[in-house]
């Protein structure tokens, strides 16, 4: 195969030459990953920290896409890998001048990453003397070149949806597309030679509504590629979900009608329309808190859709139509009771509604809902996300390609396969390989079991981790991350520990900005962060993170998609906490004890303070710790480890 001769020249010769030091695994990877590409199949590349999987699937996509003369799209979960790879100084960037040759890498943002004239037009002349914000920002909008959101970071989101495309614009026939610098951003990455970086997001969206878009003679988001690359492929099944789904504010519908009902002047058929809206909205919202399941181990709360809620949709949809049908006649009689460009505005969002509303009241139509527990903002998606995988990614022909540390459990992939859509027998397409990190665990890393812990359901277990905690933080001189599984147990822990005197600072997840933690975590190399959501995404190499505590097993909360699985799980007659709560806590807790070890050099202990010996899920958790990794349940070894 040519791609593996050339891939090979690349790591055996020219990598060398340029002072990189080549690992096997890394070149296994990018050897299955090629091979994968060129019998498109659907491949998860799982490869541990430090194994170098970015150059191995870059130098695969490379030649996929010379070979094929289409770009490949890169779909990362996070803008920071996004600009791991495109910016100055990037992978790519260096990859290009190792190879002597032009890599054309192009980054796809999100539409509403950018600014819309016509919005910005519309406000124009709306802004009173006291919009300093808004006055401030419509000046920058004038000048800008890019018109990006990077550009005003510090500008409140608030402010910026009111200039940003949204969903419910009409770009195709859009008089201003002329000078519209999406326009424009498309128009460049569309013509990407090799590669074209996007997040999740961008690429399900564009998947999802593909093939009506090319069917209604538009555009899609992304052009025609020849492959896809998910980097952190783990992290897909959210965005996937959300693109496939409506999202809908209600207090920001209840902000439309508030401003409706504000109207001076307004015709009485209007005003009543607005306030059957309000009271309908009232009566589906009390129905939506009582339908919801507040699990406080969750940031997504569980939406039973009862008949209940379903009537209240109903009556929901019937008044916003009212409504809607009254500002088009209040548009039509020229009454000037609102001027013309608000009436545009209030009705596309309340035709947005409408579509929303109108996936809760389908009778056939298999849905799940919840709330968000930060705003309160309602999703709803379908509920077969499998089979609309399989349909719009797996059954079409092209590569597809996960790459992430953590995509099994022991070298299993069936759950994440599984939770895909890609566990049906029929499905030959998947392949798999993993490949261990390069890092000398067993001298790096020492797991400690306290022996003699209450079961972590008995009376004293909470008194009894808290010593353990304490005797553990003492021996470490703080440089420890503390994992909980929920907010809840990060005060629970503040309340006693923070009794005493410490000889160290210690960080609590609640009482600052998360950038600002991680931050501080690094530079105070003896501080102590306490947490439920650093089980990934925080990189701390060196000394300030010698101790990783796992406070409790990250076992999943009550969650939307994952009660979608657990149901399925039902239906096939599988054991739902075998096949889904187990796994999922099993890679919650291989990305927790990732932390840990993040260079050559780092070495530190693993504390569990949740007895797990005996119960069903004991080797899932024996599974997750660093291969390798010696176990002890003696104090005295951590402490001549952490020495
Ligand atoms: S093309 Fe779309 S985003 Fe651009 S100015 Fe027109 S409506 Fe706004």
């Amino acid at each position: 195969m040519i791609q593996t001769d050339w891939i090979a020249d690349v790591f055996y010769d020219l990598l060398p030459q340029h002072g990189y030091e080549i690992r096997e695994e890394q070149v296994y990877t990018a050897f299955q990953i090629a091979t994968a590409m060129n019998q498109e199949k659907v491949h998860m590349a799982e490869a541990g920290l430090g194994t170098g999987k970015t150059f191995a699937y870059l130098l695969s996509g490379l030649a996929h896409a010379r070979l094929t003369s289409h770009p490949v799209v890169i779909a990362c979960a996070s803008a920071a890998l996004q600009e791991q790879l495109v910016g100055p100084n990037g992978d790519i960037a260096t990859l290009s001048k190792i190879l002597n040759r032009n890599i054309d890498a192009r980054l796809a943002k999100h539409p509403s990453q950018y600014l819309c004239n016509v919005k910005m037009e519309r406000i124009n002349g709306l802004v009173g003397r006291d919009d300093g914000e808004l006055t401030s920002v419509l000046g920058w909008a004038r000048t800008t070149r890019l018109g990006e959101r990077t550009e005003i970071p510090e500008l409140p989101d608030s402010v910026w949806n009111q200039i940003a495309w949204d969903e419910f614009l009409s770009c195709d026939t859009c008089y201003s597309r002329g000078y519209c610098r999406l326009i424009k951003a498309r128009t460049h990455y569309r013509g990407a030679q090799d590669f074209i970086i996007c997040d999740h997001t961008v690429f399900f969206e564009d998947l999802w509504t593909r093939q009506d878009q090319i069917a209604a003679g538009k555009l899609p988001l992304l052009p025609l590629y020849s492959a896809v690359i998910f980097d952190e492929g783990h992290k897909i099944l959210l965005p996937a979900a959300k693109a496939a789904g409506q999202h809908l504010v209600l207090d920001d519908l209840m902000d439309v009608l508030f401003q409706l009902e504000k109207i001076q002047s307004a015709r009485p058929a209007l005003l009543a329309a607005v306030l059957a809206s309000e009271e309908a909205l009232t009566r589906f919202q009390t129905t939506l808190e009582d339908a919801w399941i507040n699990d406080e181990r969750s940031t997504r709360l569980t939406v039973r859709i009862s008949a209940e809620l379903q009537a209240a949709a109903i009556t929901l949809r019937r008044a916003l139509q009212v409504l809607y049908h009254e500002l088009v006649t209040e548009q039509a009689l020229h009454t000037q009771s609102l001027p013309d460009i608000y009436l545009e505005i209030y009705g596309e969002r309340l035709e947005g509604f409408d579509r929303g509303l109108s996936l809760f009241t389908q009778k056939d139509r298999q849905t799940i809902a919840w709330v968000e527990r930060a705003d309160r903002s309602l999703w709803i998606i379908p509920q077969d996300l499998g089979k609309i995988f399989r349909k719009y990614l797996f059954d079409i022909q092209i590569p597809v390609i996960f790459s992430s540390g953590t995509l099994s459990n022991a070298g299993d992939f069936s759950y994440l396969a599984s939770s895909l859509g890609l566990d049906r027998p029929t499905n030959s397409r998947l392949t798999t390989s993993s490949v261990p990190s390069p890092f000398d665990y067993q001298n790096q890393v020492l797991v400690y079991l306290p022996p003699d812990l209450p079961a972590v359901t008995a009376a004293d277990w909470f008194e009894a981790a808290l010593q353990s905690l304490a005797a553990l933080l003492q021996l470490s001189q703080g440089r420890a991350l503390v994992l909980t599984d929920s907010i809840v147990e990060v005060h629970r822990i503040r309340e006693y520990l923070g009794k005493e005197p410490l000889a160290y600072q210690v960080l609590w997840e609640d009482q600052a900005d998360r950038s600002y933690l991680v931050q501080t975590f690094k530079d105070d190399v003896t501080s102590v962060l306490v947490g439920t959501s650093f089980w990934e995404g925080i990189d701390i190499p060196g000394e300030a993170l010698s101790l990783l505590v796992i406070w409790k097993l990250p076992f999943p909360p009550s969650d939307p998609l994952l009660d979608a699985q657990r149901q399925t799980a039902v239906e096939k007659g599988l054991d739902p906490e075998l096949t889904i709560d187990y796994p999922e806590m099993a890679l919650r807790l291989k990305q927790g004890c990732g932390r840990l070890i993040r260079a050559a050099s780092d070495r530190g202990v693993i504390a569990v303070l949740e007895p797990f010996s005996g119960r069903p899920w004991a080797d899932f958790v024996l599974g997750s710790f660093p291969p390798d990794a010696p176990i002890t349940d003696q104090l005295s070894q951590v402490n001549r480890f952490l020495k």
